[in-house]
């Protein structure tokens, strides 16, 4: 028997809401960096941690035989966890090595861990003592992926975060969109086609590619969050007068025309326009998930809290492929940032909110749900026991925003179903 649950409404969307605060069982803020990296050609992620920090970064990211990584660990050893060494004069020998070695470099990323916040070593401090020593060749920022209060996305909002502050001011007295959140190069492409066809011309995404092309920001900027774990980035953009054009995230063919309505409206482009912009995108995106239905529709999804897209991807599952959802477990509700994605969310659906993962076991296990989406920790013990699981991480390494994407992110859910299938042949 389980413990009565602890309820509460949701005051933005009339919903009850499972508030957990118990065991959680998640990755850390350094995974972003696995994305981020790739994103950011010219920046380089310089972990300040323990050796457990790096063995999870060469398994989350593989090891990089060929090519120069863009990420390392300067690993904190025992005798500056026991105060015996100045820590700052090691790290500042570090990055002087690094960046003799690595002229590539341009922006350089000092991410802290639950070791370096430990120790108390103040990041933010190094990052201006450096940055001070290298300007203007190398921007040098700071930011906390350590696994004490974060969830693995929040890695790239607290990232992002950093960057905030280096962002150009806006010149230009014409309105200009920025798309916010880390897309696969394929989706941007996408997307900037998109808004070009749309008559919407002046379109930045960020994070850019480059340290030296900083999109600029200001009260004429309005944005778009293409991820919903993005906070603090959101709330530091509206610090600097940039608005948020409130919209479903772009998952989906629903997502997507709601993700692109948003920033036509905003531009005021008419509606005929904006059907026919979307017209041959939307069909394919349909005609894409066609095949998905017969193989998903009526099974039962149950999330655990992860990667945080979880509210947005039971929305799609539901209303586009026929899903039935049983738990929508997420890390944070951002109720503001979700409300329009909450609005579609079927009746009797559980969500939950944080994590206590005996409890949510429990529940899960009881409902014996057709699949669970969870992280790698709790894939192999639900697996074990006969469930179907889709591992969280993969639904943030793979490109699965936008109507081309749209087949794919079914396809992800369809992969598992079929695995378990010919197994139980
Ligand atoms: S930051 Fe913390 S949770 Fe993440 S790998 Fe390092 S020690 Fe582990």
């Amino acid at each position: 028997m389980t413990a009565p649950l602890d309820i509460s409404p949701a005051s933005c969307t009339q919903r009850p809401i499972l508030r957990e605060r118990g065991q959680r069982e998640v990755f850390c803020g350094l995974t972003g960096i696995v994305w981020l990296h790739r994103k950011m050609q010219d920046a380089f992620f310089l972990i300040v941690g323990s050796r457990t920090c790096a063995h999870l970064m060469q398994s989350a990211a593989g090891v990089m035989i060929f090519a120069e990584p863009r990420f390392a660990t300067a690993i904190i050893e025992e005798r500056d966890l026991a105060g015996m060494a100045d820590a700052n004069e090691e790290l500042d020998k570090t990055v002087k090595r690094l960046l003799a070695r690595r002229p590539d470099i341009k922006l350089l990323f000092l991410v802290g861990s639950c070791p370096s916040e430990v120790i108390k070593l103040d990041l933010s401090r190094a990052a201006a003592r450096l940055s001070k020593a290298y300007a203007p060749k190398v921007r040098i920022l700071n930011y906390s992926g350590s696994g004490i209060e974060t969830t693995f996305t929040q890695g790239e909002d607290a990232c992002l975060a950093s960057m905030v502050p280096e962002l150009p001011a806006e010149a230009s007295p014409e309105p200009s969109l920025l798309v916010v959140g880390a897309l696969a190069d394929v989706v941007e492409d996408q997307f900037k086609r998109l808004f070009e066809q749309l008559g919407i011309d002046r379109v930045r995404f960020f994070p850019s590619g480059s340290a030296d092309d900083l999109p600029a920001v200001g009260p004429n900027t309005r944005f778009l969050l293409a991820q919903p774990f993005l906070g603090d980035t959101a709330r530091l953009l509206e610090g600097r007068g940039a608005k948020r054009l409130p919209a479903l995230f772009p998952l989906g063919v629903e997502g997507t025309a709601g993700f692109f309505k948003a920033a036509a409206d905003a531009w005021n482009i008419d509606a005929d326009k904006f059907d026919s912009v979307i017209e041959m995108p939307r069909a394919r995106a349909e005609k894409a998930l066609e095949r998905y239905r017969d193989a998903l529709a009526g099974k039962s999804i149950f999330f655990f809290p992860d990667s945080q897209l979880e509210v947005p991807l039971a929305r799609f599952l539901s209303r586009e492929i026929g899903m039935t959802l049983t738990e929508v477990g997420t890390p944070y509700l951002h109720m503001e940032h979700l409300d329009r994605e909450l609005t579609l969310m079927p009746d009797g659906v559980r969500l939950s909110e944080g994590q206590d993962v005996d409890k949510q076991l429990d529940r899960c296990r009881a409902e014996r749900p057709d699949i669970s989406v969870c992280g790698l920790g709790l894939a192999n013990p639900l697996e074990a026991e006969g469930l179907t699981t889709k591992w969280a991480i993969e639904l943030v390494f793979t490109p699965i925003q936008g109507f081309e994407q749209a087949g794919d992110l079914a396809e992800l859910f369809a992969r598992p179903m079929n695995r378990r299938m010919r197994l139980a042949v």
